[in-house]
This record gives C-alpha cells, sequence and structure tokens, in this order.
C-alpha cells in the first residue's frame, strides 16, 4: 500500500510574512486525513516560517531547488544542508519551469536528486512532456529518458526518499488537465521505467504524484488511478480550502 503523497508547489508566490498564515490556514482546513501525507514545497526563504508553522500538524515543509555541492562558491544556491538545517525535509528536483528557464537539464536533475537523497530529504523529481513533444508522438521517449539519466545511480534503496511527479507541461498552469486514463498510462510507464531502472518490487513501493492543474473538482478521478499515488499541485496550493479539499480526496482513496 503507498500512502498517498499531497504536495504544494508555492513556485514564486508567497513572502515570508504570508508563510504562516497560509501553512496555518491548509492546517485548521484539513480535516482527519491519517493516510495522507502532507507536504507545503515553498520558496527557501519561506521555509522557516513554514518550519515554525506547521510544528504540531501534519504538515511537512520542503523546497523546490537545491544544489548538488554542500557549500563553496555557487552564489544564488542553496544546499541540501542548508534545507535540513531549516527543517525542511522535501525538496522538489527537475520541475519544469527550472528545466525551460533556468537551464535545468536530465544530468543536473540527477545531480540534484542523488545529492537530496544523500542528505536525507525526499527528493520530488519531475518529468513530463511538452505539447510538442505529444504531439510528435514523443512522448515515452521523452518520459523514459528523463527518468533513464535523471535516475541514473539512484539505487533501490534510495528509493525510500525518491517520489516522481508526472507532471505534463501543457497542463501546468493552463487550467487544461490531463484526463485520468492519460494521466494513468503515463504513471504506468514510469512504473515500469523504474522496474528496470531499481527492480519491480522497489517500483511498486515508489509514490509517483500526478500536477497539473489538479483541483478539488478533478483530483478524485485521477487519484482513483491504480498508479497515481497523489498530486504536486500549483495554483491550487495557494488556497487552503483548495488545498484542502486535495487532500480530503487523496483520503477517500
Ligand atoms: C506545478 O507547477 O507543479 C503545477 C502542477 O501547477 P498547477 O497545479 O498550477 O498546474
Amino acid at each position: 500500500m503507498r500512502k498517498k503523497i499531497i504536495a504544494g508547489n508555492w513556485k514564486m508566490n508567497v513572502k515570508p510574512s504570508e508563510t504562516a498564515a497560509l501553512v496555518k490556514g491548509i492546517a485548521e482546513a484539513v480535516k482527519d486525513c491519517p493516510d495522507v501525507e502532507i507536504v507545503c514545497c515553498t520558496p527557501a526563504i519561506d521555509v522557516p516560517a513554514a518550519v515554525a508553522a506547521a510544528a504540531g500538524t501534519p504538515i511537512g515543509v520542503g523546497a523546490e531547488n537545491c544544489h548538488w555541492k554542500e557549500s563553496g562558491a555557487y552564489t544564488g544556491e542553496i544546499s541540501t544542508g542548508m534545507l535540513l538545517d531549516a527543517g525542511a525535509k522535501y525538496v522538489i528536483i527537475g520541475h519544469s519551469e527550472r528545466r525551460q528557464y533556468f537551464g535545468e537539464t536530465d544530468e543536473t536533475v540527477n545531480l540534484r536528486a542523488r545529492a537530496a537523497i544523500a542528505a536525507g530529504l525526499t527528493a520530488i523529481v519531475c518529468v513530463g512532456e511538452t505539447l510538442e513533444e505529444r504531439d510528435a508522438g514523443k512522448l515515452n521517449e521523452v518520459i523514459v529518458r528523463q527518468m533513464e539519466i535523471g535516475l541514473k545511480d539512484v539505487s533501490a534503496a534510495d528509493c525510500a526518499k525518491l517520489v516522481i511527479a508526472y507532471e505534463p507541461v501543457w497542463a501546468i498552469g493552463t487550467g487544461r488537465t490531463a484526463t485520468p486514463d492519460q494521466a494513468q498510462e503515463v504513471h504506468a510507464l514510469i512504473r515500469a521505467t523504474l522496474a528496470k531502472l531499481v527492480g519491480a518490487d522497489t517500483a511498486e513501493t515508489v509514490r509517483i504524484q500526478y500536477g497539473g492543474s489538479m483541483k478539488p473538482g478533478n483530483a478524485a478521478e485521477l487519484l482513483a488511478k491504480k498508479d497515481i499515488d497523489g498530486g504536486l499541485i500549483g495554483g491550487a496550493a495557494l488556497k487552503a480550502a483548495d488545498f484542502a479539499g486535495i487532500i480530503a480526496a487523496a483520503q477517500s482513496k
């Protein structure tokens, strides 16, 4: 049984001074959801405030990126040790916005993911195709490449600290959601690819989230699919009631 995991990706949207109110609002809105792992991934500068506000609640806190070196001359970067020191337990790696705007490659995804896992953070590694790639019939090729390179040298034991997020780029922030069948098809491909990389038994234990315009109104049917083990949520994670609605949908699955 894989525990459902619902994670918010706040992106660059919430100030440190606004963080406690959102975390507390989510904690108050979430009613009795013991079967769901709840995470807020915040801008790095919000992590301390989020951790303080989440104390005593079931909410875990994560960041949106980390560097692979522990320290040094990497102006503007954040190390895994810094995130852990601030109380983060999760980190998103390789979000499509980082791939699109900040030069993230499958190779740097691999470096960041391995560093995060080695440090003891849970790495939420994002994969997903653009609309052009899907329309060109390259969906499978893209997903398999992102996984083979992004997860190179990630061992079966490392998978205890690994979550994969399938985020079709065309569904992120667009209001356009993959249908449950479309999402399930790719989640099954991701699990089959994981089985080749780390073995079938381990692949069965890894949670695979869907991300892309997930909302309270469409979460239940996505989360009902066999290989959809949670959600990575952008816009709807910024409203406590909407995020709690998705968590409630995950609890009832
Ligand atoms: C995301 O950015 O990870 C995401 C899924 O965004 P949204 O839910 O807004 O589509």
